[in-house]
Order: C-alpha cells, then sequence, then structure tokens
C-alpha cells in the first residue's frame, strides 16, 4: 500500500502546484506509514524527476510516451490507473488544475474511488476515518468530507502547501500502459500557452492585473511595464476582456483563469465576489484604487488608496530600481 502523486510538467521541469502535491503525499505517506510514490507523463528532464526526492518521493513512475507530451485526458487517466494498480495506491493526490479537474472525476469513476477536490489541508485520519478539508463557496467557507472508498483521491487547492526541500533523491522506472490509437481518439487539434513575457499566467508567482479603473486598452503599458519589471504576468478583470482592452485568456475569476501566485497586484479592480473567486488562494494580495470603500480592501494584505495613474508609474520606478 503506498500514496502515489501525479505529477505535471511544464518545459521540461515540474510545475510547482506538483512539487505542492508531492509533498503533501509524501507528508500523508508518513502520517500513514508508508512510502509516497510520484507518476509522471509526457516531456520532463529525469533530473526534474529524481529531485522529487526533495519532496519525500521516493520513487518515480515515467511515462515517457512522446504522444503524451500534450494533454490526452484518457491516455493519461489509464497511466495513472496502471500506476494506482500496480503500487496498489490507498491514496492517490494531485493539483487541483485544469489538467487535475479533467482527469479527477474519470479516476474516481473508473477507480471507484472517492474525489475531493479544491482540498486545503493534510486529512485528519483516525482508525477507519479520513477526513479533508476543502475549499467551498469561492473560497468563501471550508467544508470537512470524510473519504469512505478504499481509494482516496485527493485534487489540492494551489498555494495551500508549503512545499519541502528536506529530503534526498528519487529513483525513476519507466511504466507503461500499453497505450492504443483508440486512448488518441481526443487529441486537442493545437495547445496553445499564452505567456507574458515568457511568465504563463496559472504559474505565475507574481501578477499584475487591471481593471476597469484603467480606462482604456491605450493605458495597459502600465500594467505591463510592472509586470515586466517585477517579472510577473499580466492579467484583467472580466469587462476588460469583454470589452477586448486584452484577450480572454488573460481574464481571472470564477469564468476565467484561477491564479496562485505569490503575488497578486489588482489596478483599479473593484474586488467583485466573481473576480476574488479566481484569485483568493493568492499569497499576498496588494489593491490599489481610488475608492476607499473599493470591496477588494477587504480581501487585501496591503492596499494602497490612490489613483493608478499616479501610483502606478511610482512603483515601476521603485521595481526598475531593485
Ligand atoms: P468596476 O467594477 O467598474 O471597478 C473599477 C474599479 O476601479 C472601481 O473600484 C474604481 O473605484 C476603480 N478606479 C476607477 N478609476 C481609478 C483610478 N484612476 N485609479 C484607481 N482605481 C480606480 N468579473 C471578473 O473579473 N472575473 C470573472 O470571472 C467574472 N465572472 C462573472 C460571472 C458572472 C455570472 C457575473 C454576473 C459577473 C462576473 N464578473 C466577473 C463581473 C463582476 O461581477 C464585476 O462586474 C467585475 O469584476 C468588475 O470589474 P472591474 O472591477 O474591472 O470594474
Amino acid at each position: 500500500m503506498s500514496v502515489l502523486v501525479f505529477v505535471e510538467g511544464l518545459n521540461g521541469e515540474i510545475k510547482k502546484s506538483s512539487l505542492e502535491s508531492a509533498t503533501y503525499g509524501s507528508q500523508v505517506a508518513q502520517k500513514l506509514g508508508t512510502t509516497a510514490t510520484a507518476v509522471a507523463i509526457g516531456e520532463v528532464h529525469e533530473e526534474a524527476l529524481t529531485r522529487l526526492g526533495e519532496q519525500g518521493i521516493s520513487k518515480v513512475l515515467y511515462d515517457g510516451d512522446s504522444r503524451l507530451n500534450q494533454f490526452v485526458a484518457d491516455a493519461y487517466v489509464k497511466v495513472i490507473a496502471k500506476a494506482v494498480g500496480q503500487e496498489s495506491a490507498k491514496v492517490l493526490v494531485f493539483s487541483n488544475s485544469n489538467i487535475g479537474a479533467a482527469i479527477g472525476a474519470k479516476l474516481a469513476v473508473r477507480l471507484n474511488g472517492s474525489l475531493a477536490t479544491n482540498v486545503t489541508a493534510l486529512p485528519k485520519i483516525d482508525g477507519g476515518s479520513f477526513v479533508v478539508t476543502r475549499g467551498v463557496f469561492s473560497g468563501k467557507a471550508f467544508a470537512d468530507v470524510a473519504l469512505t472508498a478504499d481509494l482516496k483521491i485527493i485534487a489540492i487547492k494551489k498555494n495551500s502547501i508549503d512545499i519541502s526541500t528536506s529530503g534526498g533523491t528519487a529513483t525513476v522506472q519507466s511504466i507503461s500502459a500499453d497505450l492504443t490509437d483508440a486512448d488518441f481518439a481526443e487529441v486537442p487539434k493545437e495547445t496553445v500557452m499564452q505567456e507574458t513575457d515568457g511568465v504563463l499566467l496559472p504559474e505565475a508567482a507574481i501578477v499584475v492585473s487591471g481593471g476597469r479603473g484603467m480606462k482604456g486598452p491605450e493605458n495597459w503599458h502600465l500594467i505591463e511595464d510592472l509586470a515586466s519589471a517585477l517579472g510577473a504576468a499580466t492579467a484583467c478583470s472580466k469587462p476588460v476582456s469583454d470589452m477586448d482592452w486584452r484577450p480572454h485568456h488573460e481574464h481571472v475569476g470564477q469564468t476565467g483563469i484561477t491564479v496562485s501566485p505569490n503575488l497578486y497586484i489588482a489596478v483599479g479592480i473593484s474586488g467583485a465576489i466573481q473576480h476574488l473567486a479566481g484569485v483568493n488562494s493568492s499569497k499576498v494580495i496588494v489593491v490599489i484604487n481610488k475608492d476607499p470603500e473599493a470591496p477588494f480592501f477587504k480581501a487585501a494584505d496591503y492596499g494602497i488608496v490612490g489613483d493608478a495613474f499616479e501610483v502606478v508609474p511610482k512603483l515601476i520606478e521603485a521595481a526598475r530600481a531593485l
């Protein structure tokens, strides 16, 4: 019996959210007195796989089939299911990412497991009971959920777990699920990675985001210059993309992308609940708004009451001087 962690790769490295999952998985394994194994799929450097030992992973099962370099839900599910069986895993952990959301329910049905998404803390394990805490109502509340099936499947909310770096080195073994053409019947025609200065928005450590308070697309150089000075990705509120000031892939919130950066800087955004739903797992939120009553200030760690057109140029100057 072991704990299995599915880790995602990006440009040959393991995504930060998957390092969080690996840390979580090995901490659960410790609680259960067992070991944590990872399964990785597609284009990931071997060195990145062995480094998963730092998060407490003892062994990595790797399927390097080049057809898996882009995400194909049914094929990924088949490889992960094979790894679950091979390891007799009782707990399966992965990130609550877009990929995690696409495979979670499929795996639960295929393996007859109990699935909890958006999990924010280590489980409470007492005798036969296994209870996890998950965020609900767009992160406004938490619910404790008992996972009762033999296989517990846990999708971790990004930024909920501090990544550990104290472990050793993981060994890497191949795994193959004997995939056939039928497993690739539904392959995405095109996968587009939208980056700002090489920074991918869902994985960005810093995000600078603008709202309707920016007045128009002609002022977006302020958001871009601040982002560039900080090595950040740019984002926006929904009305901004609806008005075509910015492309739709930058819109964050309930109907857009969910981001979990270490630092989220919101400029001229009111802080409607639908916007907060996409940003409230950010570690530190800074709000710049000229209205001291703007609701976003309630969710902010730091707030600047002021005109964006005066405040942001000063921040750019300060960031460039760093
Ligand atoms: P506004 O609400 O117009 O706020 C602009 C802010 O800028 C104000 O607080 C103002 O004080 C400030 N401001 C103005 N001038 C300046 C200045 N010079 N300097 C500094 N501050 C200034 N929204 C999303 O963002 N993401 C979603 O995913 C999303 N999904 C939705 C889903 C549904 C079903 C619905 C009904 C709505 C959704 N919305 C979403 C819309 C959401 O309710 C808000 O309308 C939207 O977030 C407001 O965008 P905003 O803050 O940019 O604009």
